[in-house]
């Protein structure tokens, strides 16, 4: 018997496998989607079988080492969804495959879960045998260990203590040891208090549920109570006997939502957190294959769950960029939930309060159902939103926090209410500069300057993480002149502990949260109300729901509009509604100071409005006239090249290529990425402006086939690219 293997290695041409013999012993444990470990060279590879081959061979053939599984890991479904994530991303199948799948069940991991059973005992004779030999014994003991199981199917073998009149029962056959496997988190269980859902509510829910289209957009403003929506949409789709899939930003952000679903479903959610350890994940993971769980949340790779009949699948945030992978397979967990929807009859449901430009389009031209709920629940008004110019407070002296930030901090104080402040910028200073030569500290690996933190006073490179201790002399004019220009979350929490120093105050950002929980320890924490401020990042815009926070300051608000990207607005828009949104969810009057150095922009006025309409109108204007996003696709082709030359000249070739291949799209570059130097690497950047995918695929392709990668030069291709 021959097989073919997948391994993920980084030879011959994409996707190809490798024929191997199998000994005859290991023919009965051959099924396609299982993996075999296999000599490779001289190492030892795992890959999957992917076919059983029955050409004839007429070269020496290697025999496999072992067959590592009982059960397959890939599924036909999983098979062919795989091939369809490749040839949408041009990424090689096997990382398409590992993507897939959890990491105890990846490839070449080297991973061993340990699983654990417990011995349960159940009946193995009729109800009537039992009874009549529970009349006729003379041992009380026997009787007593029989009667529990006359209304208890399952019970746990270490619950019995008599274990010798337990043995007797188990060799005269009235008992049975079963096994189950035992799983490594505590069951989760319901406790839910019922909300009457509001007409809107109801409303939206019948205009899905009987709708005819595929994708439905839920445009919601924050605290309309969309996730109850979702709630209830689940329901009915528990009652036909379907299953669930919830997709999240990222679930350390969304533990609350996470608990109301686990309050309403008790055990019969799954939830693949990024941070549960492989064992934790392994176990969800055999308990959604085996039909326990049959509602599934998690961040974009829940979308790969076993689930056998997916009713309905919700993406929450629908705008969010983490539902795009960075790494190869470049997918867009959109793409894939479409598919799966198409392949389950399942509609995808897409919520937010701040849509992407592209489903908000889709959904106005009829393409998306289009369901709205425009107000908050129970008529709570959306906070009050204040612009303050820096300009002119920096005038005033007030540089970090303005007058009016701070006589509103003292306000809530004084009431006991709490406040929440965003600096989306961690560390404690943006970078050190010498007054006197002008030399900035720069990583020497990347082309971008370190930020300086404080508490462990490094400069540190946020990109590759190299960090070096601080010095006080400039080494290139060896003055003393050194200062730090701007200021992180670090120096915020300093001036705030200056300014307020009997109020209780947390940081969350990066730096504060690298151990496991720690997220969840300190929205807890400030939700039982034991700090007063709770600064941080953007970690904190997002779902969370605070019933006593009633000011949101946000410091450099407008910061992300000077990012040379064409989707800044979109970001700066959705990010200043959404940390908007923590403000005044409950019955407390909610406010919002924005500290901006463009008051007029566009953005900001219409974020002061809650008005994305108006945002929208004026966005899709400008996409229209440069052409961007929703009015074509972008593809980005990065060269990435140890050597600045050839990375240019190699750039200029594939650009020129493309450009006399495709004459109906537009194809821009080479330029210089971004960050044009990362971990020593220069990344160079070719754009194609498309209608047409096909066509761009297959041209796409030749480039891929016709350039050998290796250590020194790669290429990526990038399907609606995030960064650029
Ligand atoms: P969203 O997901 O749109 O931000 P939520 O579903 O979190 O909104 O709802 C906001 C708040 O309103 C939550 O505290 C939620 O419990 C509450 N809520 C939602 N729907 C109802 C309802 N029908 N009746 C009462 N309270 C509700
Ligand atoms: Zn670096």
């Amino acid at each position: 018997m021959k097989i073919d293997v997948l391994v993920e290695v980084n030879v011959g041409t994409q996707d190809q496998t490798f024929t191997y013999l199998v000994p005859s012993e290991l023919e009965s444990k051959i099924e396609i989607g299982k993996r075999v470990k296999v000599p490779f060279g001289n190492r030892k590879l795992e890959g999957f079988i992917v076919a059983i081959n029955n050409q004839p061979q007429d070269y020496q053939l290697k025999e496999i080492i072992s067959v590592i599984d009982e059960q397959k890991v890939l599924t036909p479904e999983m098979f062919a969804l795989g091939k369809y994530m490749s040839s949408i991303t041009l990424a090689p199948l096997i990382h398409c495959y590992q993507t897939m799948l959890p990491t105890a069940l990846k490839a070449n991991r080297n991973i061993n879960i340990k699983i654990k059973t417990k011995t349960y005992l159940s009946l193995n004779k009729s109800k009537e045998d039992v009874l009549s030999y529970v009349e006729s014994t003379k041992s009380k003991i026997q009787k007593d260990i029989l009667n529990l199981f006359l209304d208890k199917d399952l019970i746990a073998k270490s619950d019995i203590i008599k274990k010798a009149s337990l043995k007797i029962l188990i060799d005269k056959d009235f008992l049975k040891e079963v096994y189950q496997e035992e799983y490594r988190l505590p069951e989760a269980f319901k406790n839910s208090n019922q909300v009457n859902l509001t007409i809107d509510q109801l409303k939206v829910i019948e205009d899905f549920q009987i709708g005819i289209k595929d994708i439905y957009l839920l445009y919601g403003v924050t605290g309309s109570g969309k996730t109850e929506v979702y709630m209830n949409i689940i329901d009915r789709c528990l009652e036909e006997k379907k299953q669930a899939i919830v997709l999240v930003p990222e679930i350390a952000l969304t533990m609350q939502l996470v608990n109301r679903f686990q309050n309403h479903f008790g055990n019969k959610v799954a939830i693949l957190h990024s941070r549960l350890s492989d064992g934790e994940k392994y176990d969800e993971w055999r308990r959604i294959e085996r039909g326990e769980a049959e509602i599934v949340i998690g961040p974009r790779s829940a979308v790969f769950a076993p689930l056998k009949d997916i009713g309905v699948i919700i993406i929450d945030e629908e705008h969010e960029n983490s539902y795009k992978q960075e790494n190869s397979p470049r997918y867009h967990a959109h793409d894939i939930a479409f598919y799966l929807g198409k392949k389950h009859h399942a509609k995808v449901l897409l919520g937010s309060a701040t849509p992407s430009l592209e489903s908000y389009t889709k959904a106005k031209v009829g393409i998306y159902g289009f369901l709205e709920l425009k107000t908050r629940v129970n008529n709570h008004q959306l906070p009050q939103v204040k612009i303050v110019d820096m300009k002119e407070s920096m005038r005033q002296g007030y540089r970090i926090l303005s007058k009016e930030l701070i006589t509103a901090i003292k306000d809530k104080l004084n009431k006991k209410e709490q406040i929440m402040i965003l600096l989306n910028r961690r560390g404690y200073s943006n970078y050190l500069n010498c007054q006197s030569c002008g030399h900035t500290f720069k990583c020497p690996a990347c082309d971008i300057t370190m930020t300086y933190h404080k508490t462990s006073d490094m400069m540190r490179c946020h990109y590759c993480g190299y960090a070096t201790k601080k010095i006080d002399v400039c080494p290139e004019c060896k003055t003393k002149s050194l200062r730090s220009i701007g200021f992180g979350t670090e120096k915020l929490e300093e001036e705030l502990k200056k300014l307020f120093e009997d109020a209780k105050i947390i940081r969350m950002d990066l730096d504060t949260t690298t151990q496991k929980g720690s997220h969840s320890k300190i929205i807890n924490a400030f939700s039982n109300r034991e700090y007063d401020i709770l600064l941080g990042t953007q970690m904190i815009a997002k779902g969370l729901d605070f019933d006593n926070v009633s000011l949101v300051g946000v410091i450099n608000a407008d910061n992300s509009l000077d990012i040379p990207d064409f989707r800044s607005g979109e970001k700066t828009f959705q990010l200043l509604s959404q940390v908007a949104g923590r403000s005044g969810r409950t019955s407390l009057q909610g406010e919002v100071i924005l500290q901006v150095f463009n008051p007029d922009h566009y953005v900001i006025e219409t974020v002061k409005e809650h008005d994305y309409e108006a945002f929208y109108r004026q966005e899709i204007i400008m996409r229209k006239k440069l052409n961007y996003p929703p009015f074509c696709f972008i593809a980005s082709i990065k060269i990435i090249s140890k050597e600045y030359e050839k990375g240019f000249k190699l750039s200029k070739e594939i650009s020129d290529f493309l450009k006399k291949e495709l004459p109906n799209n537009t194809v821009l570059g080479p330029t210089m990425a971004n960050i044009f130097k990362i971990n020593n690497y220069y990344r160079y950047n070719c754009l194609i402006k498309y209608k047409n995918k096909e066509e761009v695929l297959e041209t796409l392709k030749k480039v891929q086939n016709h350039y050998q990668t290796n250590q020194n030069f790669k290429i990526e291709f990038d399907f609606n690219p995030i960064h650029f």
